[in-house]
C-alpha cells in the first residue's frame, strides 16, 4: 500500500509517519528530511535548496520530483511507502502519478490531516529538533528531560530556522496557495481520507489505526 500524508506544516505528518512506519512496516519518505540532509552534507541539491527552505518557499519541482522518484525505485520501497511532504502542488502530483504508473505502481490512499492554523503555528514555533539525530521535541507538549539536550543522543536541541514565526506564517501561505489544491485533486480520484490534525499524537494514531483497519491493513500490535 502506498500512502500520501497531506496537510499543512505542523499537522503532525512527520510524527505520525514515523509511528505508522514502525507499526505497519512502511518505508517513510520525507522530502523535508531528505532536503535537510542534503543541506547538512552540502551536496549540489542541498546548495540549491537551502535558500528556498530558509524562506519557507517550495524548492523547485524538478529537484524534489527527482529525489522522490529515485527513492521509490529502490527495493525497500516495494513493501509500500508513506510519503510525508510530497507532493506539494499539481505539477508534482501529476508528474509523480506518471512516474508511478511507469513502474506499475500507484497511490492507494491520501490521508488528509485537517488542521487549524492556530494548532500548526503553536506546534511549529514550539518545536525543537536535535541537531545530531533529528529527534523532535516541543517546549510545552513534549519537553526534553534536560532543557536543550536530546533525550536519546544528548545532542543540542535547536529551533529550526524555518520553524520561526515569520517563516512558519509564510509556509502556511505557500500551503494555501499551492498544496491545498491537492485535497480536491485526490478527492476526485476517490482516494482521500480525512483525519483531524488537531488531535494529539496518541489520539490521532488511534484514529488512523481504526481507519487502516477498515481498509484491511493490520499493524504489528
Ligand atoms: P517539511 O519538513 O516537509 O515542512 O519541508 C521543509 C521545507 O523543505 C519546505 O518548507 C520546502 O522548502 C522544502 N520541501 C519539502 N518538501 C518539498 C516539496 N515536496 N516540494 C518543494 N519543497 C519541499
Amino acid at each position: 500500500m502506498n500512502i500520501v500524508l497531506l496537510g499543512p506544516p505542523g499537522a503532525g505528518k512527520g510524527t505520525q509517519a514515523s509511528v505508522l512506519s514502525q507499526e505497519y512496516g512502511f518505508l517513510h519518505i520525507s522530502t523535508g528530511d531528505m532536503l535537510r540532509e542534503a543541506v547538512k552534507k552540502g551536496t549540489p541539491v542541498g546548495k540549491q535548496a537551502k535558500a528556498y527552505m530558509d524562506k519557507g518557499e517550495l524548492v523547485p519541482d524538478n529537484i524534489v520530483i527527482n529525489i522522490v522518484t529515485e527513492r521509490i525505485s529502490q527495493k525497500d520501497a516495494n513493501c509500500g511507502f508513506l510519503l510525508d511532504g510530497f507532493p506539494r502542488n499539481k505539477k508534482q502530483a501529476d508528474q509523480f502519478d506518471q512516474a508511478l504508473s511507469k513502474k506499475d505502481k500507484k497511490i492507494d490512499m491520501v490521508l488528509y490531516f485537517k488542521t487549524s492554523p492556530e494548532v500548526s503555528i503553536k506546534r511549529l514555533s514550539g518545536r525543537r529538533v536535535c541537531a545530531n539525530c533529528g529527534a523532535n521535541f516541543h517546549i510545552e507538549t513534549m519537553p526534553a528531560k534536560i532543557k536543550g539536550t536530546c533525550d536519546y543522543c544528548h545532542g543540542p536541541l535547536v529551533h529550526r530556522k524555518d520553524d520561526q514565526r515569520e517563516t512558519v506564517e509564510n509556509r502556511l501561505v505557500v500551503y494555501k496557495k499551492e498544496t491545498k489544491y491537492l485535497i480536491g485533486y485526490y478527492e476526485d480520484k476517490g482516494i482521500l481520507k480525512e483525519v483531524s490534525g488537531d488531535f494529539d499524537v496518541e489520539k490521532l494514531f488511534e484514529e488512523i489505526k481504526k481507519l487502516f483497519a477498515k481498509e484491511g491493513l493490520r499493524g504489528a500490535g
